[in-house]
C-alpha cells in the first residue's frame, strides 16, 4: 500500500465529504428537510446509499442521515511518510467519497445545474439498466470501462474510444484533466455518443463517476436478486461485481507537461478511485502514480500506472481477465457491436436502399451442399461506384446456407440476426427487417471504400463465427438491379408467408418437449425461464426455434430440451417433468410451474422482462405495462417499482415479467381467464401489439374486446379504471374472481 495515495486518497474524502456537506446545508436552506430528493425513473432510491447503508433516502432530511453515516468513515488524514500497513482506511475513505458523490450529485436533481445538459446524460434509469443488462447477462457486453479525465489530444481519444466499441466493452466517462474530457474531445470529432454506441458521458465532473457505481450496485441487485440493507449485503453485492461484472477504470492525464502529471490526479480522483477498488474495479493510469500490489479485495492488481494510452485497453483488459471475442471482419471498416446502435444521418449518408424510396429485403434459405459455394459472394446489379451520391437505390440480401444439422426452422433465427451483423460494420446503418428495411451507408464509410460485396462479406463470416455447429457453407447473393430485386422479392414473400402459417400454428400440445434457458442465471442463480412454442422467454429474445437452434449450436450452452412427462394440468400448463426440471434447476427455489397463470406458481423473472403483467384487483383483471413507459399505473406503482418487487428468481403470484409476443398468444394467462382478464396497458404498447393482439383476439371470438382496453388517455388509478371499463362494459367485470 503506497503512502502517497492513501494520503491523497483519505485527503480527498475528506474534502468531498465537506463539499457534499455544504451542498446539502445550501439545499436545505434554500427547500427545507422535507424536500424530495431522487434519482429519475428508479426503484433504487439513491442506489448507492441503499447499498452501503440500507437506507431509503426520499428527502435532504434523509441525506443528512447519509453524511453523518459518511463522517464515521473517515479517519484521521495519515501525515506524508506515515506507513498504513494495510488498505483499510483507504478502503473507508473510498466509501465515504462514494456517499459524499452520490449526496452531490443527487442535490443536482434538486438545486440544478441540470446533469442532463448537451452531451452529458446523468443518472441512467432502471428501463436502460435493464436494457444494457441483458447484454452484460448473454455476454454481448464483456464488461464496461470508466474513464475518468482526458488524453493528450483528440486522436487518442477518438482511437481509444473505437478500440474498446471494437471489443463491445460499454464506456462510462467522467470527470475530466485541467478543464478537458474525453468526452468532449470525441463530441469535438464528431463522435456519435450514447447508449446505443456504447459510449456514455456521465458528466464532466469527476462526481459524475458515481452514476458507473450506482449502475453496477444495481445491476447486483436486479440481476443478482441480492437484497439490499446491511453490511453484509453490501459485501455481498461488492463480491458480485468483483466476480460478475468485468468493470475497471481508466484514469487519463491527459496534459502535455509531464512534470504536472501527477497533480493533474487530484485529491478527489484517488479517493474515487479509493472507491472504485471497493467494488473490485482495478484502476489503469497512464501517469506514473504509486502502483498497488494484488491483496485484499481484488485478486488482481488495484493499481496499475504508467501505461501508454496506446496500449491501455490491451492492459486493462489483461489485468481484469476479460474475455474479449474480435471477428476479424474482412471490411474497410471498423466492426463490432459498439457501432450496432450507430444512426447515419440524412447530411452523412452516401447511399440509402429501402425505407419508403425502394424495394429492399433480407432472406436466409437452406439449399442442398451442393447448390453452395462456400464464400462466394455475387453482386447482381451496380456496385457503390455507380451509384450517385445522396440517391436510393433497392437492395436484395439472400444468405443461402447448407449444414448437415441444420433444419429449416433455423432459418429465421439466422435471418433475425442479420440486423445485428450488419449495424455493427462503422458507419452502416440497418433497421428493420424481412422486406422492411433500411440501410444506409455514411459518406466516411464509402470514403473507405465500403463496398455492397462487403455487406457478403460480413455475412459469411459472422454466419461461420456464430453458426458454426449448424452451417457448413454459406453464400450471399445482392441484388441491387431494380428489375432483378423485384422478382427475388417476390419468391422472399412466398417463403415469409409459408413460415408464418407454419410457426403461428404452432401450439404447445404438439412438441413432447419445451426447452429451458438458464442464459440468466449468470447473474440471477435462481431463474430459469421454460420457452415453449406459445411462450417465448420473458426478455423478448427467445424464442422456441431460438432455442432448438441454440441447443443444436451447443449442446453444453444455456437452453436444452426438457420432455413435457405427464401434464398435471393443461389449462394452466403444469407439466410433471416441467416441475422436477424447475425444481434442480431453480437450486430448491421452485418446486411447482405453471406456465400459464400469473395467479398460481407464475414463472419467476431474472430482471430483463420486456413487460410486467400484475393483478389489478379492483378491475378483477390484470394490466400489462413494458419498460418504456414510465408514467403511474392503476396498481399504484410505476414501472421501475414493480420491476424492483419481482426480479431475482423469486415467484410473485400476481405479477409476472413476460415477453411482448407472448401477449397475442393465444396461451395468454390461459389458466387465469386468458385475454378477456386483459383490463390495461400503454397506449404506445397497445399500438405496438395491435395487430397480433386483435387478430388473437378475433379468432378467439371477441372481436370488440381490444377497443375495451383501457390506456393512461383512460385511467391511471383504480377507480377510473373501474368507471372506464364499466362504461365500455369490460367482461373481467363480471367474471370468475380472479383470487
Ligand atoms: Fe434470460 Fe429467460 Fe431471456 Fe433466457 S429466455 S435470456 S433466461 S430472460
Ligand atoms: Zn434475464
Amino acid at each position: 500500500m503506497s503512502k502517497i495515495i492513501a494520503t491523497a486518497a483519505i485527503r480527498g474524502a475528506h474534502a468531498m465529504v465537506k463539499r457534499a456537506e455544504e451542498d446539502l446545508a445550501k439545499a436545505i436552506e434554500a427547500k427545507g428537510k422535507d424536500a424530495k430528493v431522487e434519482y429519475p425513473n428508479t426503484a433504487y432510491y439513491l442506489p448507492i446509499m441503499l447499498l452501503f447503508l440500507g437506507q431509503k433516502v426520499e428527502t435532504l432530511g434523509d441525506l443528512e442521515e447519509s453524511l453523518t453515516e459518511a463522517k464515521k468513515l473517515l479517519g484521521p488524514i495519515p501525515t506524508e511518510g506515515l506507513w498504513l500497513p494495510y488498505l483499510g482506511t483507504t478502503l473507508d475513505a473510498g466509501v465515504a467519497t462514494l456517499l459524499a458523490e452520490e449526496i452531490i450529485e443527487s442535490l443536482k436533481y434538486v438545486m440544478g445545474p441540470n446533469p442532463v445538459d448537451g452531451i452529458w446524460l446523468g443518472y441512467t434509469d432502471d428501463s436502460i439498466l435493464r436494457t444494457q443488462g441483458i447484454k452484460l447477462v448473454d455476454g454481448r457486453m464483456p464488461g464496461f470501462a470508466a474513464i475518468v479525465g482526458a488524453t493528450e489530444n483528440n486522436k487518442q481519444a477518438v482511437d481509444m474510444l473505437l478500440d474498446l466499441q471494437e471489443k463491445s466493452i460499454l464506456v462510462f466517462m467522467a470527470g475530466n484533466s485541467n478543464g478537458r474530457s474525453v468526452a468532449e474531445q470525441a463530441a469535438a470529432e464528431g463522435v456519435d455518443m450514447g447508449w446505443d454506441n456504447y459510449l456514455v458521458p456521465y458528466g464532466k465532473e469527476i462526481t459524475s463517476a458515481i452514476h458507473a457505481l450506482n449502475f453496477a450496485a444495481r445491476s447486483a441487485m436486479s440481476f443478482g436478486g441480492v437484497e439490499p440493507g446491511d453490511f453484509k449485503a453490501a459485501r455481498e453485492i461488492l463480491m458480485y461485481n468483483k466476480t460478475r461484472v468485468y468493470a475497471f477504470v481508466l484514469a487519463l492525464g491527459g496534459d502535455d507537461n509531464a512534470e504536472s502529471k501527477e497533480q493533474i490526479l487530484t485529491d478527489e480522483k484517488y479517493a474515487t478511485a479509493a472507491g472504485a477498488i471497493n467494488f473490485g474495479f482495478p484502476v489503469i493510469a497512464d501517469t506514473n502514480i504509486p502502483e498497488i500490489l494484488p491483496t485484499g479485495v481484488c485478486t488482481y492488481e488495484h493499481v496499475v500506472s504508467g501505461v501508454k494510452v496506446e496500449d491501455i485497453v490491451s492492459r486493462a483488459i489483461e489485468v481484469r481477465g476479460l474475455t474479449i471475442k474480435v471477428e476479424k471482419v474482412p471490411i474497410p471498416v471498423p466492426f463490432g457491436a459498439g457501432f450496432e446502435g450507430e444512426r447515419v444521418r440524412k447530411e452523412d449518408m452516401y447511399v440509402q436502399f429501402g425505407g419508403k424510396y425502394t424495394d429492399a429485403f433480407e432472406l436466409v434459405q437452406m439449399k442442398p451442399v451442393e447448390q453452395i459455394e462456400d464464400g462466394k459472394i455475387e453482386v447482381i446489379g451496380p456496385e457503390v461506384a455507380d451509384m450517385t451520391e445522396g440517391e436510393a437505390y433497392p437492395l436484395g440480401i439472400v444468405v443461402e446456407v447448407a449444414g448437415r444439422e441444420f433444419q429449416e426452422d433455423f432459418e429465421t433465427v439466422l435471418e433475425r440476426r442479420v440486423h445485428e451483423f450488419i449495424s455493427c460494420a462503422n458507419g452502416i446503418f440497418h433497421m428493420g427487417q424481412r422486406n422492411i428495411i433500411w440501410v444506409r451507408i455514411s459518406k466516411a464509410t464509402q470514403a473507405k471504400g465500403f463496398k455492397i460485396k462487403d455487406f457478403g462479406e460480413i455475412l459469411v463470416a459472422k454466419m461461420h463465427a456464430d453458426f458454426s455447429t449448424i452451417v457448413d457453407r454459406v453464400q450471399v447473393k445482392l441484388y441491387t438491379d431494380k428489375a432483378k430485386a423485384a422478382e427475388m422479392l417476390e419468391t422472399a414473400k412466398a417463403v415469409y408467408s409459408l413460415r408464418d402459417d407454419k410457426i403461428g400454428g404452432m401450439q404447445d400440445e404438439d412438441v413432447d418437449e419445451f426447452y429451458s434457458c438458464a442464459l440468466c442465471q449468470s447473474y440471477a442463480p435462481d431463474h430459469v425461464c421454460i420457452v415453449t412454442p406459445q411462450r417465448l422467454g420473458l426478455c423478448g429474445a427467445y424464442t422456441y426455434l431460438d432455442c432448438k437452434a441454440s441447443y443444436q449450436i451447443d449442446k453444453h450452452g444455456p437452453n436444452a430440451p426438457v420432455a413435457k412427462g405427464e401434464t398435471l394440468d393443461g389449462k394452466k400448463g403444469e407439466w410433471s417433468n416441467i416441475n422436477e426440471f424447475v425444481e434442480l434447476k431453480s437450486n430448491g427455489n421452485l418446486t411447482k410451474f405453471k406456465a400459464y397463470s400469473i395467479m398460481e406458481d407464475p414463472m419467476t423473472s431474472c430482471g430483463c422482462f420486456e413487460c410486467i403483467a400484475a393483478m389489478v384487483p379492483e378491475a378483477n383483471g390484470i394490466m400489462i405495462v413494458d419498460r418504456d413507459y414510465s408514467g403511474m399505473t392503476p396498481v399504484g406503482m410505476k414501472f421501475s417499482t414493480l420491476a424492483g418487487q419481482i426480479g431475482g428468481g423469486t415467484q410473485t403470484p400476481g405479477f409476472c415479467g413476460i415477453g411482448k409476443i407472448y401477449i397475442s398468444s393465444q396461451k395468454f394467462i390461459y389458466g387465469d381467464g386468458g385475454h378477456q382478464r386483459i383490463v390495461w396497458m400503454p397506449k404506445q404498447l397497445k399500438d405496438e401489439v395491435g395487430d397480433r393482439l386483435k387478430a388473437t383476439m378475433e379468432a378467439q371470438g371477441y372481436a370488440d374486446l381490444f377497443d375495451k382496453i383501457a390506456t393512461e388517455e383512460n385511467a391511471e388509478d383504480p377507480e377510473k379504471l373501474v368507471e372506464f371499463l364499466t362504461e365500455v362494459g369490460h367482461p373481467a367485470l363480471t367474471m370468475d374472481s380472479l383470487f
